[in-house]
């Protein structure tokens, strides 16, 4: 346990949360610490990512570990792998034929950068992981939908939901990406739908930001109960 605090400061991560999981040392402490499929490690290989960010080191096991995050990491630190690397690990692909991971996303631009760098971490392994494009959230049969992992901004996910009968109650892991952005843009009442409608009680909530202003404080305390709250570097930066 010292030794994860002595990991926490040479990285600059900062946590707080009762029984916080150790931070990664490496990626492959992905595969002796959490029995990580050879496919993964190939991929970070092949896209160049050598080790772990500061915020991917204590992310992934916390979420690993099943628990809620609360993660502030400044903007080009990773925060994308951070979550897809655990969503992907959890996942079982071929067991059900339901939406499991919902990304929300603030705009259609990061919500297509964030399919793309899911796609290339997903790489040889059949995943379904799909963008809500505008055609998706208009003409899709959402019951017949192949999706593990769909990425949608906030009113296109909140309108396939209301008038296309999106249904999103199996979903496992909820993340709320660029949560300061969402609220800047004034999404609150469109993140409360859409957290209403994932209402599969072991849902796991996450919540990534840049900034930590109070209104992204205040989501986190209605959202979470038993979150991990992770910052990285220093608070407004
Ligand atoms: P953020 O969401 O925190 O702004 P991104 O997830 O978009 O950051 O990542 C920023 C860039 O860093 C991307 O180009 C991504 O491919 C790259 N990246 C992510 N993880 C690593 C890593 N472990 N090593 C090197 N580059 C990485
Ligand atoms: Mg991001």
């Amino acid at each position: 346990l010292e030794w994860d605090n002595i990991l926490r400061k040479k990285y600059g991560i900062h946590v707080s949360g009762s029984h916080v999981p150790s931070p990664l040392q490496s990626f492959d402490e992905l595969k002796t610490r959490y029995k990580c499929k050879s496919y993964l490690l190939r991929n970070f290989a092949e896209l160049g990512y050598v080790e772990p960010t500061p915020i991917q080191r204590q992310a992934i096991p916390v979420l690993l570990s099943g628990r809620e995050v609360f993660a502030c990491a400044p903007t080009g630190s990773g925060k994308t792998l951070a979550f897809v690397c655990p969503i992907l690990m959890k996942l079982k692909h071929g067991l059900k034929n339901a939406i499991r991971a919902v990304v929300l996303c603030p705009t259609r631009e990061l919500a297509a950068q964030t399919t793309r760098e899911c796609k290339k971490l997903a790489e040889g392994k059949k995943f379904y992981i799909k963008l809500m494009t505008k055609e998706l959230a208009r003409s899709a049969d959402f019951s017949k939908l192949r999706c593990d992992i769909l990425v949608s901004t906030p009113l296109r996910l909140e309108f396939a939901i209301l008038k296309r009968k999106l249904d999103l109650s199996r979903v496992e892991f909820l993340v709320l990406d660029e949560s300061d952005k969402l609220f800047e843009l004034g999404f609150v009442e469109q993140i409360d739908f859409v957290v209403k409608a994932c209402s599969n009680p072991s849902v796991v909530r996450s919540l990534f930001s840049a900034t930590l202003p109070d209104t992204v404080e205040d989501l986190a305390r209605t959202l979470m109960h038993d979150a991990v709250r992770i910052i990285v570097g220093r608070k407004n930066t």
